[in-house]
């Protein structure tokens, strides 16, 4: 199994909301075997997600996502989609207005680099030689 995600570049996530107490309030798991869209895309659109934390009106959560791969970030093989921004937005708009936290455990930094057409001049100035 390892070695057919490794191969196609397969991704699993397990996506875990926890209670300030340790409770596990959802726990999922999502894959992109279609190679259509990024498993952090399926769990982004998994309402069940958010409705576990509003059903319990829990203040405090972390939503851990266990990954086997890094989220995206404009990468090669898409240069059009972020799961970083994605997460960010969920974060944001979603997450933080439910008083709750997002905690991304990543377990593979597959191809981790940064595409410098996609930095700001802030970035790249630690990134540079003088
Ligand atoms: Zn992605």
């Amino acid at each position: 199994m390892l070695m057919t995600l490794a191969r196609s570049a397969a991704q699993a996530l397990i996506a875990r909301l926890e209670t300030p107490s340790g409770e596990t309030l959802f726990c999922e798991s999502y894959r992109n075997e279609t190679m259509r869209a990024c498993a952090e895309t399926f769990m982004i659109r998994d309402r069940r997600v958010l409705e576990a934390i509003d059903s319990s009106g829990e203040r405090g959560c972390t939503l851990h996502m266990y990954l086997t791969q890094n989220p995206c970030h404009f990468s090669s093989s898409n240069s059009t989609e972020s799961c970083v921004e994605k997460l960010l937005l969920y974060r944001r708009d979603h997450l933080a207005p439910r008083h709750a936290a997002l905690r991304i455990h990543a377990t593979y930094p597959y191809r981790a680099h940064w595409d410098e057409a996609h930095m700001s001049e802030d970035d790249l100035a630690g990134s540079r030689a003088p």
